[in-house]
């Protein structure tokens, strides 16, 4: 699998420029990353974070990014939107965690109907003042819940629910190192366990 998106330009900033993103996910996974715990402080000089909850930045840098890292599936059509804006400023797209990679615990919707669902959470009998939410702010979901590889490429997976933040850990120094990272391999043996 190529670590090269040739549409998105690498960050000309000598600092790993990463950003995240959740989309129908948990925040699982960014905890995880979180959980890298003093790695963080020692990447301080060599990382720098961009568009993410950690950050409270809402929009990309126009700088480039080098790793965007994707959690959460695609539930609706906001989620597309972010997805695609995401991709096409990444250079190495990560798909992070069960929910990106194959829809996870949201996909579990995905046998029944979209008009049974919203029948069943806003109209169904003994609710007060039944009625479906008609903000035209709130975007409309998608048939079924997708995974990140159905809407735009990607370039690398973390499976795992969430990854262990030893994988999040062994993806970025091999990113710094220039080098596509073999995860499987690279972690230690307690950490080779994505469920
Ligand atoms: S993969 Fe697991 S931890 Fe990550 S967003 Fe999905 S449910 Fe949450």
């Amino acid at each position: 699998m190529s670590l090269m998106f040739p549409t998105a330009p690498a960050s000309p900033s000598p600092r790993l420029r990463i950003a995240t993103c959740s989309l129908a996910g948990c925040f699982g996974c960014h905890m995880s990353l979180l959980d890298i715990d003093e790695t963080l402080a020692d990447l301080v000089d060599l990382i720098t974070f961009d568009r993410s909850p950690f950050t409270d930045v809402k929009a990309l840098s126009e700088d480039g990014i080098d790793i965007g890292l994707i959690e959460g599936g695609l539930c609706n059509e906001e989620n597309v939107e972010v997805l695609r804006a995401f991709r096409a400023r990444c250079r190495v797209l990560v798909a992070v965690g069960a929910c990106a990679m194959y829809g996870g615990v949201p996909a579990l919707r995905n046998g029944i109907p979209v008009a049974e669902l919203m029948q069943t959470a806003y109209l169904a009998d003994g609710l007060h003042d039944p009625q479906l939410p008609r903000d035209p702010e709130l975007p409309p979901l998608l048939d079924k819940v997708l995974p990140v590889h159905e809407v735009v490429p990607v370039d690398l997976t973390l499976p795992g629910c969430p990854p262990p933040a030893d994988a999040f850990r062994a993806l970025v120094l091999a990113e710094i190192a220039r080098r596509t990272p073999d995860i499987a391999t690279e972690l230690p043996l307690h950490a080779r366990r994505f469920d």
